[in-house]
């Protein structure tokens, strides 16, 4: 059985293919349009408080990130619900409950 991640990665290329856009989207410039779109994002926030924003511009803002997060993934053969639990994995020896309990800090500091 698919994952919900595989469906909606196959459906965003499905988009993307048909657009024939597919030329466009290798490692870097995938990488570069999530960093832009995360910028984007980030300026629905810049000089307000932090709870002043626009929903709909950031449900509208995050689907950009993450939609270019899982084409960046979907190019380079990763495999999102492997990275993010092999990740998850390094965080928790770098952030042991009883170290890092309600402390925002990095874990080089704690
Ligand atoms: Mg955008």
């Amino acid at each position: 059985m698919k994952s919900d991640i595989s469906t909606l990665t196959e459906e965003i290329v499905k988009f993307r293919d048909r657009r024939d856009w597919k030329q466009f989207h290798n490692a870097k410039d995938l990488a570069l349009a999530l960093s832009i779109e995360a910028s984007e994002l980030n300026e629905l926030f810049l000089w307000k408080t932090h709870d002043e924003y626009d929903a709909q511009r950031l449900a509208d803002e995050l689907a950009d990130v993450l939609t270019y997060a899982l084409l960046l993934a979907h190019e380079t053969k990763l495999d999102v619900r492997n990275i993010i639990r092999s990740k998850m994995e390094k965080n928790k020896k770098r952030y042991p409950v009883k170290k890092s309990k309600g402390l925002a800090k990095k874990y080089n500091e704690i």
